[in-house]
Protein backbone atom coordinates (compact mmCIF):
# COMPACT_ATOMS: atom_id res chain seq x y z
CA UNK A 1 0.00 0.00 0.00
CA UNK A 2 1.34 2.86 -0.84
CA UNK A 3 1.06 6.95 0.44
CA UNK A 4 -1.70 8.47 -0.72
CA UNK A 5 -2.93 12.54 -0.26
CA UNK A 6 -6.73 13.05 -1.76
CA UNK A 7 -7.29 17.00 -2.26
CA UNK A 8 -11.20 18.69 -2.77
CA UNK A 9 -13.87 20.71 -1.44
CA UNK A 10 -16.80 20.44 1.18
CA UNK A 11 -19.21 22.18 2.50
CA UNK A 12 -20.72 23.94 -1.06
CA UNK A 13 -17.18 24.48 -1.70
CA UNK A 14 -16.69 26.75 0.59
CA UNK A 15 -14.28 24.71 2.21
CA UNK A 16 -10.68 23.35 0.51
CA UNK A 17 -8.77 20.66 1.90
CA UNK A 18 -5.79 18.76 1.35
CA UNK A 19 -5.53 15.28 3.80
CA UNK A 20 -2.33 12.53 3.31
CA UNK A 21 -1.44 9.24 4.64
CA UNK A 22 2.39 9.71 4.51
CA UNK A 23 3.56 6.76 6.76
CA UNK A 24 5.78 5.00 4.03
CA UNK A 25 7.75 8.67 3.33
CA UNK A 26 8.49 9.35 6.64
CA UNK A 27 10.05 5.86 7.52
CA UNK A 28 12.00 6.25 3.91
CA UNK A 29 13.18 9.52 5.27
CA UNK A 30 13.91 8.01 8.48
CA UNK A 31 15.77 5.40 6.92
CA UNK A 32 17.90 8.08 4.90
CA UNK A 33 18.49 10.43 7.67
CA UNK A 34 19.15 7.61 10.36
CA UNK A 35 16.90 10.14 12.61
CA UNK A 36 15.82 9.73 16.18
CA UNK A 37 12.28 9.76 17.33
CA UNK A 38 12.16 12.98 18.02
CA UNK A 39 13.71 13.78 14.61
CA UNK A 40 12.15 11.72 12.73
CA UNK A 41 8.76 13.27 13.90
CA UNK A 42 10.16 16.74 13.41
CA UNK A 43 11.45 16.07 9.62
CA UNK A 44 8.07 13.78 9.01
CA UNK A 45 5.74 16.42 9.96
CA UNK A 46 7.75 19.11 7.47
CA UNK A 47 7.81 16.35 4.82
CA UNK A 48 3.99 15.97 5.10
CA UNK A 49 2.81 19.42 5.03
CA UNK A 50 5.49 20.07 2.10
CA UNK A 51 3.61 17.06 0.01
CA UNK A 52 0.31 18.73 0.64
CA UNK A 53 1.70 22.54 -0.09
CA UNK A 54 3.19 21.09 -3.09
CA UNK A 55 0.36 20.12 -4.63
CA UNK A 56 -1.58 23.57 -4.08
CA UNK A 57 0.30 25.41 -7.65
CA UNK A 58 -1.08 25.68 -11.08
CA UNK A 59 2.20 24.39 -12.90
CA UNK A 60 3.92 21.20 -13.03
CA UNK A 61 7.34 22.05 -12.27
CA UNK A 62 5.82 24.07 -9.29
CA UNK A 63 8.50 23.26 -6.70
CA UNK A 64 7.80 24.45 -3.00
CA UNK A 65 10.10 24.47 0.07
CA UNK A 66 9.58 24.98 3.52
CA UNK A 67 12.30 25.68 6.01
CA UNK A 68 12.02 26.11 10.31
CA UNK A 69 15.46 28.13 11.37
CA UNK A 70 15.06 27.51 14.92
CA UNK A 71 17.51 28.15 17.94
CA UNK A 72 16.43 24.58 19.62
CA UNK A 73 18.80 21.22 19.39
CA UNK A 74 17.70 20.27 16.01
CA UNK A 75 18.89 23.23 14.05
CA UNK A 76 17.17 23.55 10.60
CA UNK A 77 14.65 21.93 8.96
CA UNK A 78 13.91 21.89 5.32
CA UNK A 79 11.58 19.80 3.17
CA UNK A 80 11.19 20.13 -0.64
CA UNK A 81 8.34 19.10 -2.62
CA UNK A 82 7.38 19.01 -6.61
CA UNK A 83 3.30 19.73 -7.70
CA UNK A 84 3.44 15.61 -7.40
CA UNK A 85 3.53 15.40 -4.13
CA UNK A 86 7.39 14.04 -4.14
CA UNK A 87 9.20 15.13 -1.42
CA UNK A 88 12.33 15.11 -0.03
CA UNK A 89 14.83 17.02 3.24
CA UNK A 90 17.05 17.31 4.94
CA UNK A 91 17.52 18.03 9.07
CA UNK A 92 20.30 19.25 10.93
CA UNK A 93 20.72 17.18 13.97
CA UNK A 94 19.28 14.03 13.69
CA UNK A 95 20.09 12.38 16.79
CA UNK A 96 18.54 14.66 19.19
CA UNK A 97 16.45 13.29 22.35
CA UNK A 98 14.45 15.23 24.95
CA UNK A 99 12.32 14.12 27.28
CA UNK A 100 8.74 13.48 26.53
CA UNK A 101 5.95 16.07 26.86
CA UNK A 102 3.55 15.57 30.06
CA UNK A 103 0.86 14.23 27.72
CA UNK A 104 3.30 11.73 26.55
CA UNK A 105 4.38 12.81 23.22
CA UNK A 106 7.52 13.66 21.54
CA UNK A 107 8.71 17.27 22.49
CA UNK A 108 8.84 18.64 19.02
CA UNK A 109 8.67 22.23 20.06
CA UNK A 110 11.44 22.12 22.24
CA UNK A 111 13.65 20.22 19.80
CA UNK A 112 12.96 22.93 17.14
CA UNK A 113 12.99 25.71 19.79
CA UNK A 114 11.84 29.53 18.49
CA UNK A 115 13.02 31.40 15.41
CA UNK A 116 11.29 31.38 12.03
CA UNK A 117 9.65 29.03 9.75
CA UNK A 118 9.71 30.53 5.78
CA UNK A 119 7.62 28.99 2.41
CA UNK A 120 9.57 29.42 -0.51
CA UNK A 121 7.42 29.13 -4.03
CA UNK A 122 9.33 28.90 -6.76
CA UNK A 123 6.83 28.88 -9.40
CA UNK A 124 9.35 29.78 -12.62
CA UNK A 125 9.33 33.27 -12.18
CA UNK A 126 12.72 34.90 -11.98
CA UNK A 127 12.30 35.08 -8.20
CA UNK A 128 10.70 32.96 -5.67
CA UNK A 129 8.26 33.77 -3.37
CA UNK A 130 9.12 33.58 0.45
CA UNK A 131 6.68 34.30 2.75
CA UNK A 132 8.00 34.23 6.52
CA UNK A 133 7.04 34.36 10.01
CA UNK A 134 8.26 33.42 13.65
CA UNK A 135 7.74 30.22 15.14
CA UNK A 136 4.24 30.22 17.27
CA UNK A 137 5.68 26.88 18.83
CA UNK A 138 7.95 25.21 16.93
CA UNK A 139 5.48 22.29 16.64
CA UNK A 140 5.39 22.76 13.22
CA UNK A 141 1.78 22.48 12.35
CA UNK A 142 0.43 25.48 14.50
CA UNK A 143 3.56 27.32 12.92
CA UNK A 144 1.91 26.38 9.85
CA UNK A 145 -1.27 27.60 10.81
CA UNK A 146 -0.31 31.12 12.20
CA UNK A 147 2.28 31.06 8.70
CA UNK A 148 -0.90 31.19 6.47
CA UNK A 149 -2.89 33.50 8.76
CA UNK A 150 -0.27 36.17 9.04
CA UNK A 151 1.70 36.33 5.62
CA UNK A 152 -1.10 34.52 3.38
CA UNK A 153 -4.27 35.71 4.82
CA UNK A 154 -6.04 32.56 4.64
CA UNK A 155 -7.70 31.38 7.83
CA UNK A 156 -6.20 27.79 7.97
CA UNK A 157 -6.10 24.74 10.06
CA UNK A 158 -3.52 22.58 10.03
CA UNK A 159 -2.54 19.43 11.78
CA UNK A 160 0.39 17.01 11.25
CA UNK A 161 1.23 13.99 13.13
CA UNK A 162 4.02 11.33 13.29
CA UNK A 163 3.77 8.26 15.05
CA UNK A 164 7.24 6.48 16.26
CA UNK A 165 6.80 2.75 16.88
CA UNK A 166 9.14 1.12 19.83
CA UNK A 167 11.69 -0.70 17.20
CA UNK A 168 11.82 3.42 16.16
CA UNK A 169 10.41 2.72 12.41
CA UNK A 170 7.47 4.99 11.46
CA UNK A 171 4.01 3.62 12.57
CA UNK A 172 1.48 6.14 11.89
CA UNK A 173 2.37 9.28 9.34
CA UNK A 174 -0.12 11.91 7.92
CA UNK A 175 -1.55 14.89 8.52
CA UNK A 176 -4.20 17.68 7.02
CA UNK A 177 -4.32 21.11 6.10
CA UNK A 178 -8.14 22.77 5.49
CA UNK A 179 -8.86 26.47 4.57
CA UNK A 180 -11.50 29.09 4.52
CA UNK A 181 -12.25 30.39 1.08
CA UNK A 182 -13.36 33.59 0.98
CA UNK A 183 -16.98 33.37 0.80
CA UNK A 184 -16.99 30.70 3.66
CA UNK A 185 -20.44 31.81 5.44
CA UNK A 186 -20.47 32.24 9.29
CA UNK A 187 -22.61 28.46 9.68
CA UNK A 188 -19.57 26.57 7.85
CA UNK A 189 -16.66 28.14 10.07
CA UNK A 190 -18.43 27.33 12.59
CA UNK A 191 -19.12 23.98 11.88
CA UNK A 192 -15.90 22.93 10.94
CA UNK A 193 -14.27 24.70 14.08
CA UNK A 194 -16.78 22.65 16.60
CA UNK A 195 -15.73 19.64 14.15
CA UNK A 196 -12.06 20.97 14.75
CA UNK A 197 -12.64 21.24 18.36
CA UNK A 198 -13.81 17.40 19.06
CA UNK A 199 -10.98 15.71 16.80
CA UNK A 200 -8.44 13.92 18.87
CA UNK A 201 -5.12 13.41 16.25
CA UNK A 202 -4.38 12.25 12.96
CA UNK A 203 -2.22 9.73 14.08
CA UNK A 204 -5.27 8.28 16.45
CA UNK A 205 -7.27 8.25 13.57
CA UNK A 206 -4.82 6.24 11.65
CA UNK A 207 -4.59 4.23 14.33
CA UNK A 208 -8.25 3.87 14.32
CA UNK A 209 -7.72 2.03 11.51
CA UNK A 210 -9.16 4.77 9.41
CA UNK A 211 -8.36 6.42 6.05
CA UNK A 212 -6.92 9.06 5.32
CA UNK A 213 -10.66 9.70 3.26
CA UNK A 214 -12.43 8.38 6.54
CA UNK A 215 -10.61 10.80 8.69
CA UNK A 216 -11.79 13.63 6.48
CA UNK A 217 -15.20 12.55 6.07
CA UNK A 218 -15.52 12.62 10.36
CA UNK A 219 -14.56 16.28 9.81
CA UNK A 220 -15.70 17.88 6.52
CA UNK A 221 -19.68 17.67 5.48
CA UNK A 222 -20.51 17.38 1.37
CA UNK A 223 -16.90 16.47 0.64
CA UNK A 224 -15.91 16.14 -2.82
CA UNK A 225 -12.76 14.34 -3.54
CA UNK A 226 -10.99 16.45 -6.73
CA UNK A 227 -8.07 14.40 -7.00
CA UNK A 228 -5.65 11.41 -5.20
CA UNK A 229 -2.48 11.49 -5.46
CA UNK A 230 0.12 9.12 -4.71
CA UNK A 231 2.94 10.45 -1.89
CA UNK A 232 6.78 9.21 -2.44
CA UNK A 233 9.78 10.45 -1.13
CA UNK A 234 11.84 10.98 -4.36
CA UNK A 235 14.97 13.04 -5.28
CA UNK A 236 16.01 14.57 -8.37
CA UNK A 237 19.64 14.26 -8.01
CA UNK A 238 21.86 12.27 -10.96
CA UNK A 239 25.41 12.20 -12.04
CA UNK A 240 24.52 15.19 -14.47
CA UNK A 241 23.27 17.61 -11.60
CA UNK A 242 26.25 16.69 -9.91
CA UNK A 243 28.70 17.47 -12.75
CA UNK A 244 27.22 20.58 -12.89
CA UNK A 245 27.58 21.56 -9.31
CA UNK A 246 31.51 20.57 -9.65
CA UNK A 247 31.44 23.21 -12.92
CA UNK A 248 29.69 25.77 -10.79
CA UNK A 249 32.65 25.62 -7.81
CA UNK A 250 35.01 27.04 -10.74
CA UNK A 251 38.03 26.21 -12.38
CA UNK A 252 40.41 27.38 -9.66
CA UNK A 253 38.83 24.98 -7.07
CA UNK A 254 38.68 22.48 -9.98
CA UNK A 255 42.00 22.25 -10.46
CA UNK A 256 43.06 21.82 -6.67
CA UNK A 257 40.70 18.87 -6.53
CA UNK A 258 42.57 17.49 -9.54
CA UNK A 259 45.89 18.24 -8.59
CA UNK A 260 45.39 16.07 -5.34
CA UNK A 261 45.34 12.73 -7.46
CA UNK A 262 42.50 11.37 -6.03
CA UNK A 263 38.56 10.60 -6.96
CA UNK A 264 36.47 13.14 -5.70
CA UNK A 265 33.11 12.07 -3.70
CA UNK A 266 30.10 13.84 -3.54
CA UNK A 267 27.52 13.01 -0.93
CA UNK A 268 23.63 13.69 -1.53
CA UNK A 269 22.37 15.29 1.68
CA UNK A 270 18.80 15.02 0.45
CA UNK A 271 18.69 10.90 -0.59
CA UNK A 272 22.06 9.76 0.62
CA UNK A 273 23.54 8.56 -2.86
CA UNK A 274 27.31 8.99 -3.02
CA UNK A 275 28.84 10.16 -6.63
CA UNK A 276 32.27 9.76 -7.40
CA UNK A 277 34.13 11.18 -10.12
CA UNK A 278 38.01 9.71 -10.94
CA UNK A 279 41.05 11.94 -11.21
CA UNK A 280 40.66 11.80 -15.30
CA UNK A 281 36.68 12.49 -15.72
CA UNK A 282 37.68 15.61 -12.85
CA UNK A 283 40.33 16.42 -15.42
CA UNK A 284 37.73 16.19 -18.34
CA UNK A 285 35.46 18.35 -16.68
CA UNK A 286 38.48 21.10 -16.41
CA UNK A 287 38.71 20.89 -20.16
CA UNK A 288 35.18 21.33 -21.26
CA UNK A 289 34.38 23.61 -18.60
ZN1 LIG B 1 19.62 12.86 -4.01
Amino acid sequence: MSDTMIRGTAFGKEVRFFAADTRETVEEARRIHDTWPLCTAALGRLLTAAAMMGTMGKNEDDVITLKIEGDGPVGSITATADHNAGVKGIIYNNHIELPLKTNGHLDVGGGVGRGMISVIKDFGMKEPYVGQTALYSGEIAEDLTYYYAESEQIPTSVALGVLVDRDLSVKQAGGFIIQMMPFASEETIAAVEKKLSEFGSVTDEFEKGKSVTEMMESLLSDMEIEETILVSYSCNCSRERVRKALVSIGRDELEKLYDEGEPVNLHCDFCGKDYSFSHEEIGEIIVSS
